[in-house]
């Protein structure tokens, strides 16, 4: 029973909801809000919020009210089953001002599946065969609790998914996905990442400012991973104008504050990033490291343009040993460039010494890389790809 303006309400934000106790008292770990947040991102949806609820039917309700105040779609899991405790049907009835009823086809289909497997068919169960005048049944091929799909007078979208995820995830993409993309699902989105190295993730805050990291179309975000500060810029396309227009302006600002910060762009790892400049060049590098742990080794991993791999730069050599160490393991290898690494405590922190030989000469560095220990050294390993990266685009 689809209204007109229910068929042209494109479904651009979406909330969903987790419904379950066994969720918030924290023995089930929800995995299916991540896995539809993940999902409708992908489709260009904004997703408003994510939250999980206990099995009370007031709670679940005035989660239901609050999401549709907010979004175009309303997804739920959980609470679909036969047992008291289940009361996503109740509390999306309740929502809409409409009384369920036991629909004739899904009470039919309900006590055939129970039939099939010769299993006594309880009154209990008769809850899931249940609907609302503005509820449709979605097809459960993998358990008893069909889910619903509501449509509201004002062309919102209600989706009612079972918990387990093993039918969840076929529901959504067999019956759900389709159904959505008929009535114009997401927006064009583009989002792009600019991966930094040595500087901090406060200090990149600082610098793009407050007005940049709170704005909403587009998105400019901050995140501190393992190997860099990412900065993300994302938008979608509005009042027509185009997503990549609003993401370019804000990754030209983004560059014109951090540009010499920057080593990659969005899924570039260290080893892709060094490998597509050291092979543009056909260029080979011998790696000596000591006091690292063979962070360094481990961050290039297995390139084929790392000749060698030696975890011997002597503690506490002098500056000139580091560079002959550089020169020894690159004129054994026959490598283009050496690179040697050396770790010193210094303090809470790691002083991370580099020398790299090549074509080019000599060239040194020494840089305070944050805490000691296996973090420190975990650490240095990113300093000298930084050091060697900063000198392949220099010469
Ligand atoms: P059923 O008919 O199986 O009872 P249901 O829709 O009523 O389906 P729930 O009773 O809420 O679903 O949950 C059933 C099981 O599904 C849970 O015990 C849990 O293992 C899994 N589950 C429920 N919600 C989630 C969730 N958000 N993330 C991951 N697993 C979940
Ligand atoms: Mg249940």
């Amino acid at each position: 029973m689809q209204t007109e303006p229910a068929a042209r309400r494109p479904i651009h934000t979406a909330v969903v909801l987790a419904v379950g106790s066994e969720i918030t008292v924290g023995e089930t770990r929800d995995t299916n809000t991540g896995d539809l947040a993940r999902w409708l991102s992908e489709a260009g949806v904004e997703v408003a919020w994510i939250t999980a609820l206990p099995d009370r039917l007031a709670t679940v309700a005035a989660a239901l009210r609050g999401a549709l105040d907010a979004a175009d779609l309303v997804i739920t899991t959980g609470g679909l089953g036969p047992t008291p405790d289940d009361l996503t049907r109740e509390a999306i009835a309740d929502v809409c001002g409409e009384e369920p009823s036991v629909d004739p086809d899904l009470v039919g289909w309900l006590r055939h599946l129970f039939e099939r497997r010769n299993l006594p068919f309880f009154e209990s169960n008769v809850k899931q065969a249940w609907l609302i005048p503005s509820a449709s049944a979605l097809a459960n091929d993998r358990g008893t609790a069909p889910g619903w799909w509501v449509d509201r007078p004002d062309g919102r979208v209600i989706v009612a998914l079972p918990g387990p995820p093993s039918e969840m995830r076929p529901m959504w993409q067999n019956a759900v996905m389709p159904r959505l993309r008929d009535r114009g699902l997401g927006r064009e989105r583009v989002a792009r990442t600019l991966r930094l190295t040595g500087i901090g993730e406060s200090a990149v805050a600082d610098i793009l400012g407050e007005a940049l990291l709170r704005g909403t179309n587009p998105v400019v975000a901050t995140y501190a991973r393992a190997d860099a500060v990412d900065v993300r810029v994302s938008a979608v396309e509005e009042d027509g104008r185009p997503a990549e227009e609003a993401v370019a302006r804000a990754e030209a600002t983004v560059l014109a504050a951090l540009g010499k910060y920057v080593w990659g762009r969005n899924d570039d790892t260290w080893p892709a990033v060094l490998g597509r400049q050291l092979e543009a060049r056909d260029w080979t590098v011998a790696l000596v490291e000591g006091g690292t742990g063979g962070s360094t080794a481990r961050l290039l991993g297995d390139a084929t343009w790392l000749r060698s791999a030696i975890a011997s730069a002597d503690a506490g050599a002098s500056e000139a040993e580091l560079t002959d160490a550089a020169e020894q393991a690159r004129s054994r290898a026959g490598a283009t460039l050496g690179l040697a690494v050396r770790t010193v405590e210094q303090g809470e922190d790691t002083q991370v010494e580099l020398a790299i030989v090549g074509p080019f000469g000599i060239r040194q560095s020494v840089v305070t890389a944050f805490l000691g220990g296996a973090e420190g050294r975990r650490r240095a390993g990113i300093a000298a790809a930084a050091f060697l990266n900063s000198i392949l685009r220099d010469e």
